[in-house]
């Protein structure tokens, strides 16, 4: 049987070459799994290892999560990105604190219901902490079973995903989930590559579909293609004095939660390139009252990449005259800067001293 094949050598590979560490790896704390799946979530695992180290440092149990403020939280989590996973985080962490006495859910449809965990994530606490049969299933397994068994149903369709989901549980090893889970992602990530999988030493060579039909950059299908729509802002960095004005952004949209500087998005990139015609907009104008300014520096464009969005900025940096009308938006010292969270577009223009000169 080709589910038994898979298995066994997934296994045998695991035990004689996986030589992939991690530090969650073997943990069976839920509350340090569920961290790291949540972290994990939309990122790396390069990029995520040092938050994980870095909040385990600071909060070693679930109860000191949920005892913290939540700009603290906030601030550790700044650079990561997609901020309703750390809302979430927080959220969860004062549930199980104040609602379930510190203690983690402990089956896999209570796990499921925590905000912010789906059935990946759910699968992965589940077999990992408490041993539980549940197949954990996100788009490196999708690829290595699509690829393996020759696959070609759309993985981002509900047909895809119940096939694969179905097959995954028919792969999964009972006596040991949590090794089987972690062996089969560790492959995914390693061996069963996304661009680039080493077939030439692959274990599963010999009967795998995609490589004996010479199919393995057609694997995984997809329906769709995804199209990233560009945003374009531009911040007006004013001074007054020894601070800098910034404002919480706090609508629901990209960067909730996170500060930043007098913001004005823009229907067009090319809008932005006259800048000091933009900055007689009643948008800005309001905010100055009676008051005037001294353009210090405008800097080039920078780019960052979200999941549907790339977001672009340039950064006008002003010396105000007279305070800023209004409590839209506050002025901070700029040695208090470093102590907000910023989106990383932000934080990469406080971070390069040649555009924002002594702000950071
Ligand atoms: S032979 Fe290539 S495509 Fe097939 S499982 Fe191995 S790495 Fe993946």
């Amino acid at each position: 049987m080709q589910t038994r094949y898979f298995r066994d050598v997934l296994l045998d590979w695991n035990a004689r070459e996986n030589t992939r560490q991690m530090p969650w790896k073997g943990v069976k704390d839920p509350y340090k799994i569920w961290l790291s799946e949540i972290i994990l979530q939309q990122t790396r695992v390069e990029q995520g290892l040092a938050y994980y180290e870095r909040f385990v440092g600071a909060f070693p149990t679930i109860s000191d999560l949920a005892a913290a403020p939540d700009d603290r939280i906030f601030k550790l989590w700044e650079g990561l990105g997609y901020y309703s996973r750390c809302k979430n985080l927080i959220h969860t962490a004062r549930l199980v604190s104040e609602e379930k006495m510190g203690q983690f859910p402990d089956t896999y449809n209570d796990i499921l219901e925590l905000k912010g965990v789906g059935s990946y994530t759910a699968a992965a606490i589940a077999s990992f902490a408490y041993g539980l049969p549940h197949a954990v299933v996100d788009g490196n397994v999708l690829r290595v079973l699509s690829r393996f068994f020759g696959i070609a149903t759309p993985i981002d369709t509900t047909e895809g995903k119940t096939e694969l989901t179905g097959l995954a549980d028919r792969c999964l090893d009972r006596g040991d989930p949590a090794t089987y889970n972690q062996a089969l992602m560790d492959f995914g990530a390693v061996v069963c590559k996304p661009a680039s999988p080493v077939c030439g030493s692959c274990p599963l060579q010999s009967r795998c579909a995609a490589f004996r039909q010479d199919k393995v950059a057609l694997l995984p299908v997809k329906s769709k293609r995804m199209v990233r729509k560009d945003r374009f802002f531009l911040y007006v960095v004013a001074e007054y004095q020894d601070g800098i004005y910034v404002r919480e952004r706090t609508a629901k949209d990209i960067w909730q939660h996170l500060f930043e500087f007098i913001g004005h998005e823009l229907p067009a990139e090319t809008d932005w390139e006259d800048y000091t015609a933009l900055l007689e907009g009643a948008w800005f104008r309001e905010l100055l009252g009676k008051g005037s300014y001294t353009i210090l520096g405008a800097s080039p464009v920078y780019r960052q990449l979200l999941t549907h969005r790339q977001v672009k900025a340039r950064f006008i940096h002003l010396k105000l005259t007279r305070p800023l009308v209004g409590e839209a938006f506050k002025c901070v010292q700029k040695g208090e800067l470093s102590s907000l969270a910023f989106p990383r577009l932000l934080n990469d223009y406080l971070r390069a001293p040649v555009h924002a000169p002594q702000l950071f």
